[in-house]
């Protein structure tokens, strides 16, 4: 039965001493009533306290952590179905499948490359997350020997893909520092696998045909004393998993059924490379934890990271730039100045825009409140004083010998006010930033 923010607080320590990054522990106790936080991020609760509260106020999805120290990766913890709610804690991780038998050269190619698939956008460095190694040969030491190699050649925290316990075993005697994830426990290796995961104290992939499969598994699992635990229907079909899906995250979140609150692993099975870029978006979209992939084109990934970044930004925070005078390329005193917003996704889309024109430039970033040229304008969050007034804190006046600016075409609007109310003539910039390169280059002069 779930407790209530009160009585959850009577049994912390009362001391708000601030340690679990709340102020109180009054606004402690009510994340913890809420699901939001867990209760071992309080240091001091007594050992009689969280006997009582551990259960109740365990959050309805497991936080499971793969991998060490500065590339350590966390799922689950999820507390609403759709990010309107609230918002998703935990971004799907992606992983990407290589296999044992591959050459050594080969492998090691194929390392690096994935290791290299990393992208900037809006400012934030977006990539793979996980390599998922697959055990072959039948032989725990040649696995344990490529596992090793894996390691050597890349940060990136592994999937140990083997049903067999004594490959397992050898994987784990040189990979188990780094908290690999254990792929898997299934009806037939349960007790094996989770007593290697106990002793390593690595995350366990659980393995099923059946939502009933599965929750029996995890009981049996945990009872024996693992707790960290991922798991994968093993459907196969693309329309079954995601209904699959659906109802484990329901259960898990609105029943609290904990035997299937824990995070999702899935495969991608399509052999087209844009069907299965298709396949994983899907599994991003609704509700997979992680999605191992077999493509690993920089054409596949980068859409699909794309999509991840977007769903998986937080609806209650706007996503801002800074609103000051950047620059761009290293620019001068008849350098063009453009006008924006200080929504992150305009400004960087406007700040690439103006770097591949070649074009040294100054940026001046309005503060919208986070909201785009359009938005911004119909919500009354720009206008032409304030971008008067943004130019004079900016001191742009000082950085060039010309008395131009360029607004977006969008808000051309402003150009009227701008002049009549200030030095500044207000040059019409193109509706699209795509536009920006061909406008710098043949359009702008001071
Ligand atoms: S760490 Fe524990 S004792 Fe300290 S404020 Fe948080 S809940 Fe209270």
């Amino acid at each position: 039965m779930a407790l209530t923010g009160l009585e959850i607080y009577k049994n912390l320590p009362k001391t708000n001493c601030g340690d679990c990054n709340f102020p109180t522990c009054m606004a402690f106790a009510m994340q913890l009533a809420a699901k939001r936080v867990s209760l071992d991020q309080c240091p001091h609760v007594s050992e009689e306290a969280k006997a009582k509260l551990d259960e109740a106020s365990a959050p309805p999805m497991r936080l499971v952590r793969i991998g060490k120290s500065e590339h350590e990766l966390k799922i689950g913890q999820e507390t609403v179905l759709f990010r309107h709610q609230e918002k998703f804690y935990h971004p799907s991780l992606v992983a990407i499948k290589v296999r044992e038998d591959v050459p050594e050269n080969k492998l090691d190619q194929e390392i690096r490359d994935i290791n290299n698939l990393k992208f900037t956008r809006v400012g934030e460095e977006i990539g793979v997350d996980l390599l998922a190694l697959e055990h072959t040969s039948g032989e725990p030491e040649s696995f344990a020997k490529v596992v090793k190699r894996v390691m050597d050649s890349s940060a990136l925290p592994l999937i140990l893909l083997s049903e067999n316990p004594r490959a397992m075993q050898a994987a784990l005697k040189v990979s188990a520092e780094d908290n690999p994830l254990l792929y898997a426990a299934n009806q037939e290796n349960w007790e094996e696998m989770a007593d290697l995961a106990k002793e390593h104290r690595c995350p366990l992939v659980v393995k099923g045909q059946t939502l009933e499969d599965l929750a029996d598994l995890t009981q049996k699992i945990k009872n024996r004393g693992t707790e960290d635990m991922v798991l994968d229907l093993d459907s196969g079909d693309l329309a079954e998993a995601l209904g699959s899906f659906t109802k484990m995250r329901r259960l898990a979140l609105e029943k609290n059924f904990r035997p299937l609150g824990y995070p999702t692993i899935v495969f991608t099975h399509e052999k087209s490379p844009f069907q299965e870029v298709a396949e994983a978006t899907t599994y991003i979209s609704k509700y997979g934890g992680i999605v191992v992939m077999e493509g690993k084109e920089k054409w596949q990934l980068l859409p699909l990271l794309t999509v991840r970044q977007n769903i998986y930004t937080d609806p209650q925070v706007p996503n801002t730039v800074e609103a000051k005078l950047y620059e761009i390329r290293s620019p001068g005193a008849d350098s063009p100045v453009l006008v924006t917003t200080n929504f992150s996704l305009t400004y960087f889309t406007v700040e690439g825009e103006v770097e591949s024109s070649k074009v040294p430039s100054f940026i001046s970033v309005v503060d919208t409140e986070g909201l785009g040229v359009l938005n911004a304008y119909a919500g009354d969050k720009w206008s032409a004083e304030k971008v008067i007034k943004t130019l004079e804190k900016q001191k742009v006046k000082e950085k060039v010998n010309h008395n131009k600016i360029i607004i977006p075409g969008l808000v051309a609007v402003f150009r009227a006010e701008i002049e009549e109310e200030s030095p500044w003539q207000a040059i019409i910039g193109p509706e699209e930033a795509s536009r920006i390169p061909s406008f710098l280059r043949k359009e702008w002069k001071t």
